[in-house]
């Protein structure tokens, strides 16, 4: 048992040492792909050096190296060189299908209902990015009168039409559709939040924009009519939060100012991806998962340090889906959402060596202030590269109740980024900068 274990050992180290070098990325030597570039990810033995189809290849201090190679249409022969080993890769660049010309479809308008609560409505046909113009409750009845592939258009006012996926609505006949009117509204004060109601007899739907100075909240389609609306502003503090909510045609929509002290604070650590779920892949083998946690519970450490409430979507590895970190943020009345992730390109990019260092993402307006404060604060700690804040529209990050912040701490595939993620600190000093980030962002004026 143990000679065959050692013979196996043996044999997978001398295939590694004819290669010169082992490959995580691509799988395969045969493999079929949609994108214009293919990613080789991988490590280099000792003093090996390694050139794709005759073009040398950087590889950094630890031997971890990535490298994209262009396709053209149809076959493509790769040769992967080391000092004495060549291999041939082959990929097959398919040609996508292109969909047929989509045409807008206009019809006469019509009632709808919202089949389930979060529906999506965007200002543009198109099923991804930041485009949400709002998030519509179960039973809302909407306006249509007109398609476009897999959107209806939906008619809020007479100059603002939006879209909305035909799955999540059901057209219903007008003379089932009772008329909504308007009841009443109301407003109060409180020492840190304001709150104003609006009642009608049906539910509504409606937008927010997060402008300059105040938060406007319009509620469309009284009367079934396209020609009015109803609008409510609240002047906002400096550092918010606010939530919508509707119960039986009564919105609630409440702005609420953030604690100034600390030990007010619940902050959410979210340690991205766990157990099947890998995440990003380094050159090394090293798994997203493990290094997000490791930051994770750094992060918890030093914060629980200063007086904070602190929890984690996960302590240990394992498979959470993304509602339930944002539920989870939700009920535990977090303050502050930290994800964290390290990042990864696909095979799509061509400049792999320029995807280095810190990037950190937001999605609400009233998340922009902290994510601008940690891209300095953990760049600082880290000694990572400065790669900029960015809106990104992901599950984690969409929710208004709390101050939601995704950083992805370095490149998993970036050769001269395994080289920090793989010093025994690089957790802490990640850690150290998410941290003072957070404080920063709290205890400044
Ligand atoms: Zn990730």
């Amino acid at each position: 048992m143990q000679r065959g274990l050692l013979f196996f050992l043996l044999l997978i180290s001398t295939i590694t040492s004819v290669y010169g070098y082992e490959l995580i990325l691509p799988k395969n030597k045969n493999s079929t792909v949609e994108t214009n570039y293919i990613l080789f990810l991988g490590k280099a033995n000792n003093g090996e050096n390694i050139t794709i189809n005759n073009e040398k290849v950087f590889t950094s201090s630890n031997g971890a190296f990535a490298h994209s190679v262009k396709l053209k249409d149809g076959e493509n022969r790769i040769l992967v060189r080391s000092n004495f080993n060549t291999q041939v890769y082959k990929v097959n660049k398919k040609n996508k299908v292109k969909n047929n010309e989509i045409k807008l479809n206009e019809f006469e308008i019509k009632p709808a209902t919202i089949k389930k609560d979060n529906t999506p409505l965007r200002n543009t046909p198109i099923d991804s990015g930041m485009n949400r113009i709002s998030h519509l409750f179960k039973d809302t009845t909407i306006l249509i009168n007109g398609d476009f592939g897999d959107f209806y258009r939906v008619l809020l006012s007479k100059n603002q039409e939006a879209w909305i996926l035909k799955k999540d609505v059901e057209i219903i006949n007008p003379k089932n559709s009772d008329i909504a009117t308007f009841i009443n509204m109301d407003s109060k004060k409180f020492s840190n939040a304001q709150l104003q109601t609006i009642s009608f007899t049906k539910n509504l739907p409606y937008t927010i924009e997060d402008n300059d100075k105040e938060i406007l909240f319009k509620i469309y389609n009284p009367e079934l009519s396209q020609n009015s609306f109803y609008t409510l502003n609240i002047p906002k503090p400096q550092k918010y939060t606010y939530k919508v909510s509707l119960d039986n045609g009564t919105y609630s929509f409440k702005v609420n100012e953030i604690p100034k002290n600390l030990s007010d604070y619940t902050i959410v650590i979210d340690a991205g991806h766990g157990g099947s779920e890998r995440g990003a892949i380094g050159g090394l083998g090293d798994e997203e998962k493990d290094i997000n946690l490791k930051i994770a519970l750094e992060l918890e450490k030093i914060l629980k340090a200063q007086n904070l409430n602190v929890l984690l979507t996960r302590e240990c590895d394992g498979n959470i889906d993304l509602a339930t970190r944002v539920d989870f943020a939700k009920s535990n009345d977090a303050n502050i959402f930290v994800s964290i992730h390290l990042n990864s390109i696909g095979d799509s990019q061509m400049n792999i060596h320029k995807m280095r260092g810190t990037s950190i993402y937001y999605y609400n307006k009233h998340s922009k202030p902290l994510a601008e404060i940690l891209e300095k604060t953990v760049t600082k700690s880290a000694g990572t590269k400065r790669n900029g804040i960015h809106p990104g529209s992901f599950a984690v990050l969409r929710p208004t109740e709390y101050i939601s912040v995704l950083v992805e701490a370095a490149y998993m595939i970036n050769p001269l980024d395994t080289v920090l993620y793989k010093k025994e600190d690089f957790a802490k000093n990640i850690a150290q900068g998410i941290s003072n980030g957070i404080i920063e962002f709290i205890t400044q004026n």
